[in-house]
């Protein structure tokens, strides 16, 4: 099938063949090239290229080189070493103008060849060929394979190079260069004459794209921070002196050379090469330029396009009473929980949290000032490092105002720097484990503390009403019985086994899905009871209940409940009030708990 992407490059390039423009001619070499020639690559972030025309077709890189010599000194020296001989100003010149910046006396940038024989300059090594080794090697990183250079090319152009030698000679006189002025003419001239075709340029494009790292090798070749000073450098000084033009009309980084190609850089997303030797009268391929125009109006490619805001982080916020745990609580419990869960606050967070949707996440829990927060980042994909930063903030203040966040995060997107400390926030595999964890919370606040912090076997609705003397038969009718983690205690599909009420520890029913896997279904702690629900279900039990830690529990097996009901119906009566007494609680709770989101 054909990629509507493909078709719409192949229809573009259709549309500018435009014959206007001239062939370079200042260097003898680059005379000789077809007019005509017409290539487009456009590599995406994840190492894709497209490509229309001739994109296999090799030239000579020319200026293209700057961008990547600059890169590779930043990366030799460090910015500041690069700064104090080059300087990062637009400086509306021809690109070989012989001058100085008349307040610093440096070049104004990288993308002159006053700035761009300095940057050559500065790239570390034993001068001569091992030093352009590196160039070489540094630039074949970027596109992904080994590069040569064009030996015609560059004899042709170092034999007329007057204007770049008398360049060089200058930052000689002013102490810009230190070394040998000829060698790193010639290093220069050598860089600009190394062949590529238009699909290593989109790739070495996409490099700087993707934040320093190959698309297709993965290796990271560039720092993220000297990424954002060349592509800063390109976006101000790339495009000669049209780069104002440019950047309003195209509004992506770019560079241009003599020998007709122009990449531009579409950050974390595409790199772009165009390549066709028509040049308009700023030295631009004509078509090029025309091409990436159309381009960035037809696929919004504009750096200064707002395409979406980013106000929408929080997808979801209710409060914790919308959503009760699976765990069934005691009475005196979900009274507190009524009572207090309304006053904290689920977020349910999406898409990527830059600093706008942080702001925003910010902004909602500081409306809210909730007594405790979930903070759901399950559909989060990403979270820059500003973001992350916020969030730590929004952590101390919610602590200083004695509240706490629990953190679902199964996938570990946060990255928090605090993991394994006493400072990070309780982290949680699933939202029900949070909830729980805020509702146990609430309970210690405002409460005695969660059932499972007592002995709660008095209190269970299926024998506090009883009188003494049915209380004393089921005692005796009771097995005392414990389980060790993980053990199964009942199993889907068994007969009604009787009632068993939790006395220490916490049981969990399951419920099998139909590729065998266990899908947590409700925790049940002290206080509670289970095993009788199969008396509504033709007395089968319909989940699995196993052990999640220690687990102890009194039964009142089936025979027994027979026995008592055959022997003693004063007592079973009793019982039999009892267990629908409690039934009838939880049919109740179960209605009024409202919807269970997400
Ligand atoms: N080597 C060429 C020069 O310095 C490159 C010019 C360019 O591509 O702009 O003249």
């Amino acid at each position: 099938m054909r990629s509507p992407v493909q078709e719409y490059l192949e229809s573009i390039v259709d549309q500018c063949r435009s014959t206007d423009g001239e062939v370079a001619s200042y260097i003898p070499e680059l005379a000789d090239a077809d007019p005509d020639r017409f290539a487009l690559a456009l590599a995406t972030v994840d190492g894709h290229v497209y490509t229309v025309g001739d994109a296999d077709a090799r030239y000579s890189i020319q200026s293209i080189s700057k961008p990547f010599t600059y890169a590779l000194a930043l990366s030799d020296q460090g910015t500041e070493a690069v700064d104090a001989k080059v300087d990062v100003e637009p400086s509306g010149d021809a690109f070989n103008e012989i001058s100085l910046a008349s307040d610093t006396g440096r070049p104004r940038n990288a993308m002159i060849n006053a700035g761009a024989i300095t940057a050559a300059s500065l790239v570390a090594g034993d001068s001569g060929e091992p030093r352009f080794e590196r160039v070489l090697e540094w630039y074949g990183s970027f596109a992904g394979r080994d590069l040569e250079v064009d030996e015609d090319v560059y004899s042709s152009e170092l034999a007329t190079a007057h204007r770049n030698r008398a360049i060089a000679h200058m930052l000689r006189e002013f102490q810009i260069l230190e070394g040998d002025p000829e060698e790193s003419l010639a290093q220069y001239v050598r860089q600009c004459a190394i062949s590529v075709d238009t699909r290593d340029l989109a790739l070495m494009a996409a490099t700087l794209a993707n934040g320093g790292v190959q698309p297709v090798t993965g290796t990271r070749v560039l720092e993220t921070t000297s990424v954002e000073r060349v592509l800063s450098v390109m976006a101000t000084c790339g495009m000669y002196d049209s780069a104002g033009d440019w950047i309003s009309a195209v509004g992506m980084p770019a560079k241009s050379g003599v020998s007709g190609g122009i990449i531009a850089v579409l950050p974390g997303q595409v790199g772009l090469a165009v390549f066709s030797p028509r040049l308009d009268s700023h030295g631009n391929s004509a078509r090029g330029v025309e091409l990436c125009e159309r381009m960035s109006r037809d696929m919004e490619m504009h750096l200064m396009h707002v395409g979406r805001s980013s106000n929408t982080a929080v997808r979801n916020r209710y409060p914790l009473s919308q959503v009760a745990s699976r765990r069934r609580r005691p009475d005196a419990d979900q009274a507190v929980l009524d009572e207090h869960a309304g006053r904290s606050v689920v977020y349910e967070l999406h898409g990527d949290l830059l600093f706008a949707g942080a702001e925003h996440v910010v902004r909602a829990v500081v409306e809210d000032a909730p007594e405790l927060a979930v903070v759901d980042v399950r559909r989060v994909d990403d979270v820059a490092d500003v973001a992350r930063v916020a969030l730590r903030g929004l952590r101390s203040m919610l602590r200083e105002a004695g509240s706490e966040a629990a953190v679902v995060d199964p996938h570990g997107v946060l990255h928090d720097p605090d993991a394994g400390t006493e400072h990070a926030s309780p982290f949680f595999e699933d939202r029900d484990s949070a909830v729980r964890w805020c509702e146990d919370e609430l309970l210690r606040r405002h409460g005695d503390g969660p059932a499972d912090e007592r002995a709660h076997v008095d209190d269970h609705p299926l024998l506090r009403g009883l009188s003494p003397d049915a209380r004393r038969v089921i005692d005796d009718a009771m097995e005392h019985l414990t389980f060790t983690d993980d053990e199964l205690v009942l199993e889907a599909g068994a007969p009604f086994a009787g009632v068993h009420v939790v006395v220490s520890g916490t049981a969990v029913a399951t419920v099998e899905g139909p590729n065998g896997d266990r899908t947590h279904a409700v925790a049940m702690n002290p206080g509670t009871s289970f095993g009788e629900l199969a008396l509504g279900a033709d007395d089968v039990q319909e989940t699995s209940i196993h052990a999640d830690g220690d687990l102890t529990l009194l039964r009142l097996s089936a025979e027994s409940i027979d026995r008592i009901t055959a022997d003693q119906p004063q007592v079973a009566v009793e019982m039999w009030r009892a267990m629908a007494r409690d039934g009838y609680r939880m049919a109740d709770r179960a209605l009024r708990s409202g919807v269970e989101r997400g």
